[in-house]
This record gives structure tokens, C-alpha cells and sequence, in this order.
């Protein structure tokens, strides 16, 4: 286990959110473009004006890979890492459960779930969303 967490200058209230089970990213106050991963100004119109908006959790596999060596200790092999495009625009890469690696496909529908990091905070991770839910 780490000590206490430690926070960019920007990504403390998204890491927050997350620990509390509602992902947000920042939105622009001047143009309304979303961003992703936090940062100091938004890429369209460089203002550094912003809100914190949750993020509907819905998001269309882009691409993914499976690791079948352990690089880190939290991450046994197999491991498939899922590069997918939330609704609000912005690219979310985190895992998804290995068992669920065979029935992924290009612009198949994903949704963000919350788990326990073995170093004892929350990440983000996807699921397969079903649609008889
Ligand atoms: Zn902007």
C-alpha cells in the first residue's frame, strides 16, 4: 500500500470523483468542449476557465490490446486494455475484465465501472454494456 495519494495540479477533483463512483472531466466555461486527461487550459480555445462534469460512463471501443505477461504487480496476465470514446468526446484507455476480451469489437458499446486499484484507491475500468439493461 502507498501513502497517501498524490495529486497532479489539476486531476485531484476527477481522482475524487472517481473514489466516489462518478467519474468527472473537466468541461470549458467559454467554449463547452470537454477535456480529457485533466489539464491547465482547453485545447480549442485555450481558455483556462472550467467546470468538473460527470461523465455519462457510455463509451464505443475504439481499439485493445491483451498483455499476456505481468509487467505490474497489479496486473496478472492476462490483461486487455481498451482504448474507447466516451460520449462527451474524449478517449478513455483503462482495463476491462479478461473474460470479456473475446466478445470486444470496434464501436461495441462500453461502460465505465468503478474498481478497487490494489493500492487502495478506485480506477475507472470498462464493462461491456449489454443491452437488455
Ligand atoms: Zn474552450
Amino acid at each position: 500500500m502507498l501513502g497517501p495519494r498524490l495529486y497532479s495540479p489539476f486531476d485531484e477533483t476527477m481522482w475524487k470523483s472517481i473514489a466516489e463512483g462518478g467519474m468527472r472531466i473537466q468541461r470549458c466555461d467559454e467554449c463547452s468542449t470537454y477535456r480529457y486527461p485533466p489539464g491547465a487550459c482547453c485545447p480549442n480555445c485555450l481558455s483556462i476557465d472550467f467546470g468538473w462534469e460527470p461523465i455519462s460512463g457510455n463509451a464505443k471501443v475504439l481499439s485493445w490490446i491483451t498483455y499476456h505477461k505481468q509487467y505490474l504487480p497489479a496486473y496478472p496476465a492476462p490483461t486487455t486494455i481498451v482504448a474507447a470514446m466516451l460520449d462527451e468526446g474524449e478517449i478513455l484507455i483503462t482495463n476491462i475484465d479478461a473474460s470479456e476480451t473475446d466478445k470486444l469489437s470496434v464501436d461495441c458499446a462500453v461502460r465505465v465501472v468503478y474498481g478497487d486499484h490494489p493500492d487502495g484507491y478506485k480506477i475507472p475500468r470498462f464493462t461491456l454494456a449489454t443491452q437488455t439493461s
